[in-house]
């Protein structure tokens, strides 16, 4: 598939967003962030479950003086999402942040900005502008009247406009919108007109089923016309869930290396195992594998392993057994209640094979 690379790298800590066609998965913790305790916690689970970079909120000196202390027990880049202030901005970057999402046309007075500028130069850090359709300047709406995606890319060069005057260019922007068309509209006619990556957002997406669905819908839509370096699936429910969708989308998309993916199958009457609960087992266990295999598990094995002749390795039920197959070739039977266990040896030893190589 086409992806954009002709984008600017920019680096967040050790990761680079934009000049490859790498789609970084990122997410933001619910916690206080002054609570360093538990925003350390959520980072790390967030990292486990495959987030590359996390945003806090930094809503207060109390959140900003806290970021130094979660730095030292985290091991991903951490982005401070700062509104306005921009003494916040500046402690943020002096207690060692690797980004801040900010927009330097809601700062104010220039020197403050600039003082902002300065401090992100010297520390290498690079800034998100983030638009958002809720959140658009007055002018920019009495010029369109509502938002629109040309007034969104207005705004996003209004504010890249401020930086790229003060000769700072590790840019990095969003225009994030709830409305799948405006954000989709809005990403396209970015990615003509802005040279910097784009960060994708369908933003107050909904809660864990509606949110996945609008989701994947809305930058489904973006992410197949190539356009994309880093994104954040914004769910009402647990950031983990946030971070699980992204990498399924983007397996979707063929963006996710070395992540396994499951074919499983709708089921029907021809069934001859319990595929519901093997199925959301097997997905469980290759979550955790580093390698870029495609699982099926299919209920029968009357259209099973022709069904799935692109997977490398399945399981397709059979009375009272299971046929363990690889590239759509039976490699033998085995009992129904060990067929679970004797696919994920073959799985391991797959993953095994695919590191060797
Ligand atoms: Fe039905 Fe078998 Fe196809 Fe599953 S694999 S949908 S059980 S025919």
């Amino acid at each position: 598939m086409y992806h954009r690379t002709q984008t600017r790298p920019v680096k967040v800590g050790d990761i680079q967003i934009g000049g490859n066609d790498q789609v970084v998965i990122q997410s933001m913790t619910m916690s206080k962030t002054h609570d360093v305790k538990a925003t350390v916690e959520e980072i790390n689970r967030l990292t486990e479950a495959g987030c590359q970079i996390v945003r806090v909120a930094c809503p207060d000196m109390r959140a900003a003086e806290a970021i130094p202390l979660i730095k030292k027990e985290i091991t991903v880049p951490l982005v401070a999402d700062i509104h306005f202030d921009y003494r916040l901005a500046l402690k943020a970057i002096e207690g060692g942040i690797d980004k801040i999402r900010i927009n330097p046309g809601n700062i104010g007075r220039r020197e403050k900005v600039e003082q902002v500028v300065k401090a992100a130069k010297e520390r290498g850090i690079p800034m998100r502008i983030g638009v958002n359709a809720g959140s658009l300047e007055k002018r920019i709406l009495e010029k369109y009247g509502y938002p629109t995606a040309e007034g969104m890319v207005e705004s996003a060069l209004y504010h890249i406009g401020i930086l790229e005057d003060l000769d700072f260019h590790d840019i990095i922007v969003s225009l994030k919108a709830s409305d799948v068309h405006l954000a989709t509209e809005a990403y396209k006619k970015a990615a003509e007109q802005i040279q910097y990556p784009l960060h994708l957002g369908i933003t107050e997406s909904g809660t864990l089923f509606s949110g996945t669905v609008k989701s994947a819908a809305g930058m489904g839509a973006i992410l197949s016309h190539g356009i994309g370096s880093t994104m954040r699936i914004s769910l009402s429910a647990d950031p983990v869930e946030e971070v699980k969708v992204a990498r399924e989308l983007l397996k979707s998309f063929g963006l996710a290396a070395n992540a396994a993916t499951l074919i499983s199958c709708p089921t029907c009457g021809r069934i001859e195992i319990d595929l519901i609960k093997i199925a959301n087992e097997v997905e469980e266990y290759i979550s955790q594998i580093k390698a870029p295999i495609k699982v099926s598990v299919l209920g029968c094995a009357v259209n099973g392993p022709g069904e799935a002749k692109e997977a490398d390795i399945g399981i397709a039920g059979a009375r009272g057994e299971g046929l363990l197959f690889r590239h759509g070739e039976i490699i033998r039977k085995v009992p129904e209640e060990t067929m679970v266990d004797e696919l994920k040896k073959e799985i391991d030893k797959l993953a095994e094979e695919y590191r060797l190589k």
